[in-house]
């Protein structure tokens, strides 16, 4: 079988153009390593960034543990570390730490030290704009590294409304946005906040239309389920969409399948999804590649 009979909707790399997902862990759901890197090999991944998990502790911002790891078994970032180490031309790492635990912001820094190109996954049950986590765009702004953020209505990152005050006051910092509430808010029309995957048509101008097109320093992250289903909501919304955020959008994939191409992979369906949707060739390479390399300077 040539390569011409390969499906297109696998995900699978195309005429060998690199791919950066920004958006994965290690020990996802338990995922052993060895599959964590031939599910990113099988989605045609060249280079993938890993989100560590902060360090466990119980208290009210990790829903007295339960939303330790993650919520989702991710590891911290000494394994973060170690895999990129390990496979130092495929992976990168991330920093990370509860915001408002003691030393979260020395933990973040000792990971910086070590190469960590992000802060995040930050998926805590605080206010956006909290001291603890204004401590964190401070550092993100000393340290010219993005900050990455799991926006979820009434769990994680509390008053996505008036996240428009941070933008502002740290316009040196780029914020990437991610997950249901991020995604939920592109319509306009979203009215009740407790739904976190709304389906059916988009009126454009919802908040997160607006953090993309009024600040230079918010971008979005495809990835996820909550990424997919906004992708695939409204086609005809979707591609102009992507042509007016297409300097702002990148692609991650943030599954935790063991395949990594085909229906159990929503990473490998997102790539085929902004292939499909994206207007020119031109766009598709930066949702995929080009926007990741300017944003981590790689
Ligand atoms: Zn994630
Ligand atoms: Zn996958």
């Amino acid at each position: 079988m040539g390569l011409l009979a390969f499906p297109r909707t696998s995900g699978a790399q195309a005429a060998g153009d690199p791919i950066i997902d920004i958006h994965q862990h290690v020990g996802y759901s338990g995922r052993p390593d060895e599959v964590l890197l031939s599910h990113q090999r099988a989605m045609g991944i060249t280079t993938t960034i890993l989100l560590p998990s902060g360090r466990p502790a119980v208290r009210p911002s990790t829903h007295d543990g339960g939303s330790n790891g993650l919520q989702a078994q991710a590891l911290g970032n000494d394994a973060c570390h170690a895999f990129a180490q390990a496979h130092p031309r495929e992976f990168l790492f991330g920093a990370n730490d509860v915001p408002d635990v003691e030393g979260a912001t020395q933990e973040i820094e000792r990971q910086l030290a070590r190469g960590a190109v992000i802060i995040g996954e930050q998926k805590f049950g605080v206010a956006c704009d909290a001291p603890e986590m204004q401590a964190i765009y401070r550092l993100a702004e000393s340290r010219r590294v993005p900050v990455l953020m799991h926006w979820q209505f009434g769990m994680y990152n509390h008053g996505f409304e008036r996240f428009h005050t941070m933008l502002a006051k740290y316009p040196r910092v780029t914020f990437i946005g991610h997950a249901q509430t991020w995604w939920a808010n592109i319509d306009a029309n979203h009215l009740d906040q407790k739904v976190l995957y709304p389906k059916g048509s988009v009126t454009p101008g919802g908040l997160t239309d607006r953090y993309l097109r009024d600040y230079p320093n918010m971008y979005g992250d495809l990835s996820a389920g909550s990424g997919l289903n906004a992708l695939t909501r409204d086609e005809a919304f979707t591609r102009d969409f992507l042509t007016r955020h297409q300097d702002k959008l990148l692609y991650g994939s943030d599954c935790n399948d063991l395949v990594g191409s085909g229906e159990k992979c929503q990473g490998a369906q997102t790539i085929a999804t902004i292939r499909r949707l994206a207007a020119s060739k031109a766009i598709e390479r930066k949702l995929l590649h080009d926007n990741a390399t300017r944003v981590f300077r790689l």
